[in-house]
């Protein structure tokens, strides 16, 4: 038989309705099998995830502040869930629990992960589906890493002889027990884990619009929907910035070649953005796919006459970032220049040193740090055969009067990258997308 597995994220079960639309979809085909779910998200523009209220509780327990209101504010959002749906659940021994490990351990991790054992539990005695704890099956290494390969055994061990089941997203533990998350959003990660542990057809990853967008819709009006997207594009996407799936959700999918569909609980009927290994040959070819920016880089450029003959310079120069544990973005190069850019927040606390480092050990004739620095990537397969994409991206840009800092083309041809100021992004993204995306 057909397997599914199926995430659905905060805002698609942020109350009892929104379970209920989830419900439907899950029984409207039996292939939907094994679901991963996010704690509730907003109910509205003004709401607050349960997860932010999770961590305000860690804060003011862990300063000894009280947390009752807020704890009280966290029962009353399951309550209201509990009482529309009618299910059968001790919410008051789990918000007991929770308000003991305040008290004494207080873990940060634990507390953040509670959002998503809740509703999952409450999710599962809704539908009649095992409840699955990733704190036994979603294993993290000491220094906090993902275990991927431990983590597929023990997730296929403990579901493979289930019909079908609940799991909560975005945490599992460490060997000792303890429990850890994933970066925010992390239950994508989760439902792709379950996806390659028990080899599903599809990955349904349930969100509230219908699909990706080629740019941003806060930057772009009305962005086209991207109906395909291969593994490798998504990511490059989601990393500079495109938010509707976690960057890290790609790799066990990928792994395992099972495609995503990226769904809306609202509107169940419109078939969102398929993300697969090749695009199908089917389609009219089109050479970008996306378009996305992210802002808060530096560039640290290093010149220095006959650069290019001395031996072991770029070497040296990459060997300081390293050592103070900054992993660097792109490194453009000239005869007799480099620059290596970096996110700001890499060089908390050692960009002195490493600007001191650079001079005493490599003794350049400038070194000059640009801050304020936004990467804009274009991104698509199609890029490799279409001539005059390069053109169209840098004529965009200088008709819209911005100044581009730094140029770079992946080698496998599926990315233009430019550096622009802080300020232009938003515009150069606007431009790119009206010369080459507007059919
Ligand atoms: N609840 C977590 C967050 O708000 C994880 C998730 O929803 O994927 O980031």
């Amino acid at each position: 038989m057909e397997t599914i597995v199926l995430k659905f994220g905060g805002t698609s079960l942020a109350s009892a309705q929104q379970i209920c639309k989830a419900a439907d979809i899950i029984h409207s085909n039996p292939a939907r099998r094994y679901v991963a779910v996010s704690a509730p998200g907003k109910r509205d523009r003004g709401d607050i995830k349960v997860t932010d209220l999770l961590y305000q509780c860690h804060t003011l327990a862990s300063e000894q502040e009280s947390f009752d209101a807020v704890l009280t504010q966290i029962a009353a959002r399951f309550s209201d869930i509990i009482t529309a749906l009618g299910v059968d659940f001790d919410l008051d021994a789990e918000i007991a629990a929770i308000r003991t490990h305040l008290e004494t351990k207080c873990e940060k991790a634990y507390m953040a992960s509670r959002g998503e054992y809740l509703n999952a539990k409450i999710i599962a005695a809704y539908l009649g589906f095992p409840f699955v704890d990733p704190a036994d099956c979603v294993v993290f290494d000491d220094t906090g890493a993902l275990d991927p390969e431990i983590t597929n055994t023990k997730v296929h061990e403990a579901l493979w002889q289930l019909p079908n089941a609940v799991i909560p997203g975005f945490y599992g533990a460490l060997p000792d027990g303890t429990i850890c998350t994933f970066s925010r959003g992390g239950s994508d990660v989760t439902g792709a884990i379950v996806a390659r542990a028990v080899s599903a057809n599809l990955y349904e990853n349930w969100t509230d619009v219908s699909g990706m967008l080629a740019a941003d819709p806060g930057i772009v009006p009305s962005p086209r929907r991207i109906d395909y997207i291969s593994y490798q594009e998504l990511r490059e996407l989601s990393y500079m910035g495109s938010s509707v799936f976690h960057e890290d959700a790609v790799f066990p999918v990928q792994r395992a070649g099972i495609p995503i569909n990226i769904r809306n609980t609202n509107r169940p009927s419109d078939p969102g953005t398929m993300i697969v290994a090749s695009l199908p040959r089917i389609l009219p070819p089109r050479a970008v796919t996306g378009i996305a920016g992210r802002k808060g880089f530096v560039s640290i450029q290093v010149e220095k006459a006959l650069m290019n003959s001395a031996v072991g310079f770029g070497a040296t120069l990459l060997k300081i970032f390293a050592d103070h544990g900054v992993s660097f973005e792109h490194c453009p190069t000239g005869i007799d220049t480099m620059s290596v850019i970096v996110a700001n927040e890499q060089l908390n606390g050692c960009r002195e040193q490493i600007l001191q480092e650079i001079r005493e050990q490599l003794h350049p004739d400038a070194l000059i740090a640009e801050d304020h620095l936004a990467l804009v990537a274009v991104v698509g397969h199609g890029m490799a055969y279409s001539k005059g994409v390069a053109a169209s991206i840098f004529s965009a840009v200088s008709e819209a009067g911005i100044n581009i800092r730094m140029i770079d083309q992946g080698s496998s041809e599926l990315n233009i990258i430019i550096a622009v100021e802080e300020k232009d992004c938003e515009n150069a993204i606007r431009s790119i997308y009206q010369k080459l995306i507007t059919d």
